[in-house]
């Protein structure tokens, strides 16, 4: 599957939000989901702690 974004590079990862009632689904490759995650091309697992947090919506505990 490519990326819903760039339309290049294959979707890594799957955002899922609830927006309005509806599920928005996401398909984006690394780059666009720093950029969606505002990590700004960083280290992927800074990333993707980012985007765990923040669907969580809060800190994470551990570290
Ligand atoms: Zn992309």
């Amino acid at each position: 599957m490519k990326c819903d974004d760039c339309g290049v590079e294959e979707a890594a990862i799957h955002l899922t939000r609830i927006v309005d009632g509806r599920k928005s689904e996401r398909h984006l490759c690394l780059t666009c989901a720093a950029v969606e995650t505002g990590g700004g091309g960083g280290d992927i697992k800074d990333v993707l702690r980012a985007w765990v947090e923040k669907q969580k919506g809060q800190p994470g505990p551990e570290e």
